[in-house]
Parts: C-alpha cells; sequence; structure tokens
C-alpha cells in the first residue's frame, strides 16, 4: 500500500519550492522520514523531495520486518536475545565483508531508535525467527502506518514534504554539497543534503553493471529506486561498497506481474522440496533464501516448483507473509493433485520424474540414509525434513526476485557519504538502501528496514547539526 500525496490529512505537503532550506532529504521511504523527523528535532527547517507521486518507494511494499535485539516486545514473548548476539550474528551473515563499524554502529542504536519509533506510536506484532537470527528478532510493523507517523510528527516541527519533485543532481560549490537540482531545472540550496532514494533494484541498467547475474530474475520495489541518487553521489566521487554480494529472494510467484505477489512464500522451511523443470531437486532447501535464490537462477528456463503435502499445508499461517501458503491456495496460485503423478503432469515435468524425486527423498528420510543435497534440517539449524506423502499434494511456482540491492555508497559512522580516498563529501549524507558496508556478504532478515530507521535517524540529526545559514 503506498500513501497517496496529499490523500492522508495532516501530512505536511509543500507545493512551492523553497529557495534554501536547513536539511534537504531526497527519498520518501523510511530513511528519509527518519532523517526529515530527526532533522526537524533538531530545530532545522528540513524539506524532503520525493520523486513519485506516491510516498513510501519499497519501505511500503516490504513485509515490515526490523531486526531489533534486547526490546521489550522480545521480553514479553520469553525470547533471549542479546546486543552481543545480534553483533556476532551480523558478522558471520556478512561473513566479516561488513564494516564493523558500522556494524557497532547499528548495535549501540538500534534499541534507541526502536524506543524513538515507538515513541512515535510505531506498534509492532509477534516476533518470529527469520534468515540469519539465532534468536527470533524479526518485529513486523505497518510500514505505511510508520511512515504516516514520522511524516505528521515531522511536519508538527515544521517540516515538510513535496512530491513528483525528482532532483537530478547534487550542487557543489568546489568544497561542499550546497543543495540539489530538480529534473525540472528548479534548484533549492541546503546546508546540508541527505540521500535517501533507496536502492536498484528497479534499474536493469545498474543491475545489468553490478550484478549480472539477476539478468533472468524477477524484480520488485518502489517505482522510484532506479539509483537516482547513487548516480549524483558517484559524480562527486562517491565510493562503493558491497556491489559484489547483490543476491535475488526465492520464492515469488513467478509471474511478469511480481507486484501482485508480495514478498513470496517458503513453503521449503516447512517441509516442501524445490524441483527443477526436470523434476529434479537442486539445492540443500533448509539454506538462506537467497542461496536458494542464486541456486534457482541457474536452473534451466529459471521458474522451480515449491512441492508439498497436506502435512505442509497445515502449517500456514496467513500472519507471516512467507508461511501464507493457505492464502495462495485461495487465491488460485497452487496447482493441487492428490497424487504425486498427477501433480507431475499439472505442472508439465517429463513423465515420472517428480515421482522418482519425490520417492528417493521419502525413502532417504524414511531410512536415514544422507541427502545427496546435504539437507538435514527444515530451515537453517531447525526442524527435521519430513516425507512429502499425505495427500493434496501442492506445487508453487517460484522465482527468484531483487527485492533491495543491499549494496552502496560508502559512509562513515555519522553517515556522511565518503568518496574513493575516504574522505567525505561536504555535507553529503545518506541513509537506506543507497548505502553500502553494513551488510557485507549476506543479509540478515530486518536488517535493510531496520538500517533504514536506525541510520536515517543518525543522518538526518548529524546533517543537523551542520553549521547553517539560513534564518528560521
Ligand atoms: C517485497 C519486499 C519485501 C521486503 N521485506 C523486507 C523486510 O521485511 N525487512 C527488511 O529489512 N527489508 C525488506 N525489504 C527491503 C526494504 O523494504 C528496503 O530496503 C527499505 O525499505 C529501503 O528503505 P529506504 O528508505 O532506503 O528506501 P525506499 O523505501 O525505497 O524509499 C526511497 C524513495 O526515494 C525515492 N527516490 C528515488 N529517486 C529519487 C530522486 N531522484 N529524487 C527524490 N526521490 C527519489 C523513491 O521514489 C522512494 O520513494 C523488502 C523489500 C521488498 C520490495
Amino acid at each position: 500500500m503506498s500513501l497517496r500525496d496529499g490523500a492522508v490529512p495532516g501530512l505536511p505537503v509543500e507545493t512551492e519550492l523553497p529557495e534554501r532550506v536547513g536539511v534537504l532529504v531526497l527519498g520518501a521511504g523510511l530513511a528519509g522520514c527518519a532523517a526529515l523527523l530527526a532533522a526537524a528535532e533538531a530545530g532545522r527547517y528540513a524539506l524532503l523531495l520525493e520523486k513519485t507521486g506516491e510516498i513510501g518507494g519499497s519501505t511500503v511494499k516490504s513485509a515490515g520486518l526490523s531486526a531489533f535485539a534486547g526490546t521489550d516486545e522480545q521480553a514479553e514473548q520469553g525470547i533471549a536475545d542479546s546486543v552481543d548476539l545480534l553483533r556476532k550474528d551480523l558478522l558471520e551473515v556478512g561473513k566479516g565483508r561488513n564494516d564493523p563499524a558500522l556494524v557497532d554502529l547499528y548495535c549501540e542504536h538500534q534499541l534507541d531508535a526502536h524506543r524513538w519509533l515507538k515513541g512515535h506510536g510505531v506498534r509492532y506484532g509477534e516476533i518470529h525467527a527469520a534468515s540469519g537470527q539465532s534468536a527470533p528478532r524479526s518485529h513486523p510493523a505497518d510500514t505505511t502506518r510508520m511512515l504516516e507517523l514520522l511524516l505528521k510528527a515531522a511536519g508538527e516541527l515544521g517540516a515538510r514534504i513535496m512530491c513528483d519533485a525528482p532532483a537530478a543532481r547534487l550542487l557543489h560549490d568546489g568544497s561542499r554539497v550546497t543543495g540539489v537540482r530538480l529534473a525540472d531545472g528548479r534548484e533549492v540550496r541546503a546546508d546540508a543534503v541527505v540521500l535517501a532514494t533507496g536502492g536498484f533494484s528497479m534499474n536493469p541498467e545498474l543491475l545489468a553493471a553490478f550484478a549480472p547475474q539477476m539478468e533472468h530474475a524477477l524484480r520488485q520495489g518502489g517505482d522510484g529506486n532506479e539509483g537516482d541518487g547513487l548516480k549524483m553521489a558517484m559524480a562527486l566521487g562517491a565510493g562503493l561498497r558491497d556491489t559484489p554480494y547483490i543476491k535475488g529472494t526465492y520464492g515469488h510467484y513467478y509471474t511478469e506481474h511480481p507486484d501482485e505477489d508480495g514478498t513470496g512464500v517458503l513453503a521449503v522451511y516447512k517441509g516442501a522440496i524445490a524441483v527443477n523443470r526436470e523434476g529434479r531437486r537442486f539445492v540443500d532447501e533448509s539454506k538462506n533464501y537467497k542461496e536458494i535464490g542464486d541456486a534457482a537462477l541457474a536452473q534451466p528456463g529459471v521458474t522451480t516448483w515449491q512441492v508439498f503435502d497436506a502435512r505442509t499445508m497445515a502449517q500456514a499461517n496467513d500472519e507471516v507473509p512467507i508461511y501464507g501458503f493457505g492464502g495462495r491456495e485461495r487465491a488460485g496460485m497452487l496447482l493441487k493433485a492428490d497424487t504425486i503423478a498427477a501433480l507431475e503432469a499439472a505442472i508439465g515435468l517429463p513423465e515420472g520424474s517428480l515421482r522418482r524425486t519425490v520417492a528417493e527423498y521419502n525413502a532417504a528420510i524414511e531410512q536415514g540414509r544422507p541427502d545427496p543435497f546435504g539437507r538435514a534440517r527444515l530451515s537453517g539449524g531447525v526442524g527435521r525434513p519430513v516425507p512429502i506423502d499425505r495427500p493434496p499434494f501442492y506445487a508453487h511456482p517460484s522465482g527468484t526476485v531483487v527485492l533491495a540491492t543491499y549494496c552502496g555508497l560508502t559512509v562513515d559512522t555519522r553517515m556522511r557519504v565518503l568518496d574513493w580516498w575516504g574522505d567525505p563529501i561536504g555535507r553529503l549524507y545518506a541513509a537506506g538502501e543507497i548505502t553500502g558496508g553494513f551488510h557485507g556478504a549476506g543479509y540478515m532478515t530486518g536488517t535493510s528496514i531496520g538500517k533504514s530507521g536506525v541510520f536515517g535517524r543518525l543522518a538526518g540529526r548529524n546533517a543537523a547539526a551542520e553549521e547553517s545559514e539560513l534564518q528560521w
């Protein structure tokens, strides 16, 4: 869901572009809205420019999970977690390629940011475990409501937003960024600029340049997420981090209209196997959904199917999007049959192929033999594989989708954008998906929304601390 410009009463929408502002924020996702509010709370005149006619970017299309550790919500659910464990997990998932200073920064500020968001009215639902988390720490929230709350609070402090206002170039006087030129040629001056324009999952050219392995992947994200901010900062010499680690996510319904799908489902984590067009398995299905995504992209014809039975279907949970296979059945997105042979025919797999694959899989489990792909668990380190033998049987056509790009501008712990030599580009800040360095070589569920909130707030606050030339 998106917030239509002006459709939500109380949003501080501006129609006239001012000549000069204190803090200028580009992009109305979580990072931008958090930066706007933090700058306004610091007493600065802050303006947010949004490229599209809608507020929200990828943030409002997401599953809304934030990774926080040590929260009251976890304590209420009896979940043992700690900031130290979060730090350890982040470095492990990132395979030590992440910037430890950014990991530490996140760990230091995440609880405070979580309380700040709650203080502005954000509410979190039931916490569950997801990829890369050794303790359940995915905190779900309604992200549309979250942005609405942040923007209204910012508006009450005098901040403003303008939609349909795409920034095209950063203005620079030789020593520092001085403002922004819009696509229509208008200019606005600022004491500091915060880039929060999101990733580039919707830009096939940039994806081809940085992640050619994603050529056949589906793409999803905010309509405006085409890497504009990245290009504007690169034009000033900004450095980049983590570009080799762009990954797709497995489980997306394979369609040319991925917006209809949301996050995809992962029946594999509840007992399904994944098979390719030849009716064969191709991966240890308990792996991280990014790794399964890579394996699926390497299969002939790219589309694969998650195949499962009534036992797995009984564990469907509409509250958790990745386990929403019940909803998929109601939406007519699953193939269903009373026998594996009939399911094989319904999918159009070679005769006998799926029957053979399922029979071998079941026999290995029943006889305690090692799985040829090394699968010993249902998901991560949890659960044991179960035979697929209880009718009816189901298949979910599944592809790999690029939901986020996880790499981007080099920033320091003040969220200042650094050039290729590690020097700050004067008065230019960045936060959210546009930044690199935090995730490293892998992604823990909830850390993209998490870093947008935590680092967006810091970027706004630090940008607001720049010396002002503005009287207001
Ligand atoms: C289906 C889906 C599910 C996801 N689920 C999760 C999840 O559960 N947990 C998680 O951590 N992450 C998740 N992600 C990733 C996460 O949503 C994003 O990484 C995060 O929301 C990015 O926030 P942001 O503020 O940096 O950017 P965005 O929310 O994408 O906002 C960027 C904004 O900048 C605007 N913009 C772009 N160019 C310009 C310009 N030139 N001028 C002005 N404005 C511009 C865009 O239009 C957009 O509105 C998911 C993503 C998708 C697509």
